[in-house]
């Protein structure tokens, strides 16, 4: 065989295949798609579904387990609940899906409410209990839970009490007795469920109770905790079925804000409930402005722009600051404490009395702000929160979503500003290796971060399979706001750049993380990690950034840990995606803030102005690059850090 013709056809063959190759991948995205779509297609025809069977009910009376047959103000117990609403509980109207829950458990029909947290869960069941005879059972997962109720509780002058381990023997059998007592004035009674769980002597006070009509309803908060698929799985809540098989007759209402309908389902049959109503709450909070601004590099700026915004815009407003680690939470209370302003801490790892003191102080508007972990989480229920500022990123969207949403309950207006740092990608993703999805959710949420053109309420509703309308989001989030000021940008030519240096790492048995990533592009740090036909690229720093994290988002690139006994590392390595690249026709491409507008504008309609605010919600200065000082930190969480705790949130 000629030995040039050979060369020639074996040449044509590795082009043949590397395009095969890419076409495999190609068919592979687009059966992704394909399979997204369709389950899009599903839900969307759902909804349409369910919108139109809503309708078509509000005109027959034969179906009862709609909304609207329960939203109106004529039933038995309608001018009770009117009168109550407005002296017991000083409030003026219901809010959305409120009145239908609170008819139908008055109704007597099994309930299931899901609702946004913030939503005004508790009413649907302190309600009924003053309109009812007897008392009604509430059982909520945390004792510091069930303690901000009573205290609310009191307030209004609502007869409440709760039972837990550390009750005392007189006020037990206090309790025992009101059970029984049918003069009793005792409204509602509140237990973990370890007591319906281990508690003998109380299940049968209950059971004494239930025999002289005396429990008129039992509420199960925070009711996704029976399904292990739920976020936050209680096995004490395994064993709530005996009160359906107990107390049959004793309408039960469920509460929670986050249940996907394979947790609810779950719950239900945990519960032992087999006909129930379910009423679904909206997510969109319209009061809220979201808005993700770039994170500035070094800390000293990005303390100072927090400062602003709280010597202006928020002067002695209420608010939280979100942190990652309880080192930072701590380091920014000390840094916001020095300039004056009344911040305090809260984090897992505190004592329970420092806690709570730093809880009661800000509830009083003795303190400005907490500056927390995620362990500020249940609980939280002060109305006139007016901002909440991401320290860094939430782990994912649910987290973001409850996190933020302690702004505004009162229905004013309020912020939620997240800062986003590429930095963070990674000490987060390092944090959350071992968990299931974790790193998908982590990945949605920078997803979320990067977005520039779409309405951040379009962006969190895709997570609780809603579908809204950007409409209706009246320009209450950045990307709504400001005049799109983003361009389409090919990065083709970059991400080739990025997988010759990775391709030689990888021949080099380099690993690379990505701060050397970086630095090896822009033709800094290790000369041996630089590639010679690698031209730095011609970005300010941010973009850089944003270039990477789409790779990563989009899979051309992944991350591969190491893990030491200090510390998990996260390095960059070639993706499954990657390719895609080596068929010439492939592009790439990312949205970039627009050169020619500079900053992006942020308006934000209702409060005041602040002058720093384009400078920081730019991706750069006008003099071009930013500079950096995140040395390798950026890729490593101290697993000493972390405590388990501080992830734990359940609202
Ligand atoms: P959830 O349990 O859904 O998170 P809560 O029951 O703790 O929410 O209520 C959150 C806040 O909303 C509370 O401060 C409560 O007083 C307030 N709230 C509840 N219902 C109403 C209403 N109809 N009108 C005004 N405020 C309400
Ligand atoms: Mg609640
Ligand atoms: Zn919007």
């Amino acid at each position: 065989m000629d030995s040039e013709e050979a060369a020639v056809l074996l040449d044509e063959l590795e082009g043949v295949s590397s395009e095969l190759q890419a076409v495999e991948i190609q068919l592979q995205e687009l059966l992704e798609r394909q399979q997204e779509l369709i389950d899009r297609k599903r839900l969307l025809k759902k909804k349409i579904q369910r919108l139109s069977e809503q309708s078509e009910a509000g005109t027959s009376a034969g179906d009862r387990d709609t909304a609207e047959t329960w939203n109106n103000q004529d039933f038995p117990w309608s001018q009770a609940l009117r009168d109550a609403l407005r002296n017991s509980f000083q409030l003026e109207n219901f809010r959305s899906l409120q009145l239908e829950t609170i008819n139908a458990t008055m109704a007597g029909k099994d309930v299931f409410l899901i609702m946004p947290t913030g939503g005004g869960k508790s009413l649907c069941y302190q309600l009924p209990a003053v309109c009812s005879t007897g008392f009604t059972l509430v059982i909520c997962p945390l004792v510091s839970l069930m303690e901000d109720q009573l205290m609310v509780l009191e307030r209004l002058g609502v007869s409440a009490t709760s039972l837990n381990a550390s009750s005392s023997k007189e006020h037990v059998k206090w309790v025992h007795n009101e059970m029984i007592n049918k003069k009793s004035q005792l409204k509602l009674i509140y237990v973990t469920p370890e007591k319906i769980a281990k508690s003998k002597l109380f299940m049968s006070r209950l059971e004494k109770a239930y025999q002289a009509g005396l429990l008129c309803r039992i509420a199960v908060d925070e009711v996704h905790c029976c399904s292990q698929w739920g976020h936050d799985f209680r096995p004490d809540y395994k064993a709530l079925g005996i009160l359906k098989r107990q107390f049959p007759n004793a309408p039960l209402i469920g509460l929670t804000a986050t249940a996907t309908s394979h947790v609810l389902k779950d719950a239900q049959k945990i519960l032992c409930v087999q006909k129930s109503l379910t009423f679904t709450a909206s997510f969109n909070r319209p009061n809220l402005f979201y808005e993700v601004r770039l994170k500035p590099s070094n800390s000293k700026d990005f303390i100072e722009d927090i400062v602003q915004l709280i010597n202006s815009r928020y002067k002695g407003k209420s608010g939280i600051i979100y942190c990652f680690s309880q080192k930072d939470s701590e380091q920014v209370t000390i840094s916001l404490q020095k300039l004056g302003i009344r911040a305090g801490t809260y984090h897992a790892n505190m004592e329970p009395r420092d806690k709570t003191k730093v809880h009661t102080k800000w509830t009083a508007n003795q303190m400005q702000i907490v500056v927390a972990t995620v362990a500020f989480g249940m609980g939280i229920d002060k109305p006139d929160v007016r901002f909440v500022i991401h320290h860094s990123m939430s782990k994912s969207m649910e987290n973001y979503y409850q996190e933020s949403g302690r702004a505004g309950r009162d229905d004013g207006r309020a912020d939620c500003i997240l800062y986003y740092g590429f930095g963070d990608i990674f000490r987060i993703s390092s944090m959350v290796v071992m968990e299931n999805v974790g790193q998908q959710k982590l990945y949605e949420m920078v997803k979320y971060c990067q977005d520039l053109n779409k309405c951040r309420r379009v962006l969190i509703a895709q997570h609780f399979d809603e579908v809204w309308d950007s409409a209706k989001c009246n320009k209450m989030c950045d990307n709504c706001s400001h005049n799109k000021d983003c361009e389409q940008v090919d990065i083709t030519k970059y991400c080739r750049d990025i997988m010759k240096i990775l391709e030689q790492a990888n021949q080099m048995d380099e690993k690379l993380t990505p701060l050397k990533l970086i630095d090896s592009w822009m033709g800094k740090g290790a000369s041996k990690l630089r590639v010679a036909l690698v031209q730095p690229p011609k970005l300010p720093r941010d973009e850089i950034e944003r270039v990477i994290a789409h790779l990563l988002l989009q899979q051309v690139v992944r991350e591969d840990f190491s893990f030491t006994a200090y510390a998990t590392i996260s390095y960059i390595k070639k993706g499954p995606k990657a390719d895609l690249l080596k068929n010439e026709k492939y592009t790439i491409s990312v949205h970039m803030k627009s050169r020619k507008s500079g900053a992006a504008k942020v308006k934000s309609p209702e409060l005041s102005p602040n002058k720093s605010m384009s400078k920081i919600s730019g991706p750069f200065n006008k003099k071009g690059e930013r500079k950096r000082t995140n040395g390798d930190k950026v890729s490593v969480a101290k697993k000493t850090k972390i405590s388990n705790d501080d992830s734990i949130v359940i609202d």
